[in-house]
């Protein structure tokens, strides 16, 4: 059969199983690409946009400039998708497949906790670290509050790492011996993965960062300053930095077949989507207890592009074991790695300057190594 695979999401998920399939996939099958924005974003360089390390244009590439020859790329949106007829919609026209892999990834939704849109900067999104980036350069002092504002998000480590490098940001600008830290997180402790949490606590001693732990945002007052958690706790901060909470993409939503935040219910070791045949979901998309992290996305592109080939040509499906690998960037030039999957926790080593260079290196060669998809 000359299957048509349709790939909804050019994100790391959706990139990777394209290029993946382009080498494996039966030469008469037809591979092809649907997003939204025509575009490659490598998500992960936003995280330097605040202090004006990375431009958000520079961490964009247009995607056919890095699909193999067999995919094609479609930039529209996905405007629904028919999975009893097997169609995906695009602003009227009408794309059949007889595989369709969901790789369209999930948002920052501020709107989920009264007024946090209009009183906190975060950096998970392009724009947002860009109004960030002006928010710190006309700090000049007090109290910033850095921390969770919902679940889940993605890649969690990500405001440890935030609020490590903000401090360097403040030493570097003589701003820090005028600026409390302080970094609030719904948490019993510092972080859930507990092999890490000695390594975030040093951390946050060495550069006197404090610690709230147990704090569940509620609500927000912008005109006061406050930030209010669920048990009646209040925070007050001249700058506040709080990672919304994320929902799965409008179209996974209205397909009606995930959880309340859209997150699509997935076989956490075939990938394919419960309860329907031929559809594979990846990635951010997905109701996976892995972390939402461009490392298990990627992975997870590798055996969803081989499962497909495996049902075209009546081979046995391969099961995804959960890994997932994050470099940590913790300040003072070092980083940590933490690297596990479902049935063996992470053993975390000595935070290094190797491993730092190493998360520094990989932002350069990022467009070598994960898009073709090489292995
Ligand atoms: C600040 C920050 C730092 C991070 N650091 C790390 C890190 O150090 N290590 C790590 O492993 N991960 C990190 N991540 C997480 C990582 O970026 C994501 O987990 C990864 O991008 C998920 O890939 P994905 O393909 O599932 O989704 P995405 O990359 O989000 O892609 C989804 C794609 O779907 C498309 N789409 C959505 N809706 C539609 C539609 N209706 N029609 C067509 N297309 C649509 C979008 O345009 C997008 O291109 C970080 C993320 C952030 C925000």
């Amino acid at each position: 059969m000359a299957a048509r695979i349709v790939i909804v999401g050019g994100g790391v998920g959706g990139l990777v199983v394209a290029n993946r399939l382009a080498l494996l996939a039966p030469d008469d099958g037809q591979i092809t690409l649907v997003d939204a924005t025509g575009w490659h974003t490598y998500q992960q360089g936003w995280l330097y946009v605040p202090f004006g390390e990375e431009q958000p244009k520079r961490l964009q590439k247009r995607l056919k400039s890095l699909v193999y020859d067999r995919v094609q790329v479609i930039a529209k949106p996905v405007t629904g998708i028919d999975l009893d007829n097997r169609i995906v919609h695009l602003n009227g026209d009408r794309l059949p497949y007889d595989f369709l892999v969901l790789a369209t990834g999930c948002e920052p939704n501020p709107a989920e906790v009264p007024n946090l849109a209009e009183g906190a900067h975060h950096f998970h999104s392009a724009d947002a670290a860009v109004r960030l980036r002006e928010a710190l350069a006309n700090f000049e002092g007090g109290r910033i509050v850095v921390g969770v504002g919902g679940l889940p998000y993605k890649c969690p480590p990500s405001p440890i790492e935030f609020v490590c490098l903000l401090h360097e940001h403040l030493v570097r600008r003589g701003l820090r011996e005028r600026t409390e830290l302080v970094y609030a997180t719904p948490l019993p402790r510092i972080f859930h993965i507990e092999p890490l949490v000695p390594i975030f606590e040093e951390r946050f001693e060495r550069f006197g960062i404090k610690l709230v732990p147990f704090f569940t945002l509620e609500t927000f007052e912008p005109s006061q300053r406050k930030a209010f958690s669920l048990d009646g706790t209040e925070l007050t901060a001249d700058l506040f930095v709080l990672v919304p909470p994320h929902v799965g993409s409008e179209v996974a939503r209205k397909l009606g077949i995930g959880d309340a935040k859209g997150f699509l219910p997935t076989d956490r070791h075939t990938l394919q989507v419960q309860g329907l045949e031929r559809v594979y979901a990846i990635g951010d998309a997905t109701n996976l207890t892995t972390p939402k992290a461009a490392t298990a996305a990627q992975r997870q592109a590798f055996i969803a592009a081989e499962n497909i080939v495996a049902e075209l040509t009546g081979k046995e499906l391969r099961r995804y074991n959960g890994q997932v690998g994050c470099v940590i960037e913790i300040g003072g030039g070092e980083a940590t790695v933490a690297s596990f999957d479902y049935d063996h926790p992470p053993h975390p080593p000595k935070p290094s300057k190797a491993l730092f260079h190493q998360k520094r290196q990989l932002r350069r060669l990022y467009w070598q190594i994960v898009p073709p998809a090489l292995g």
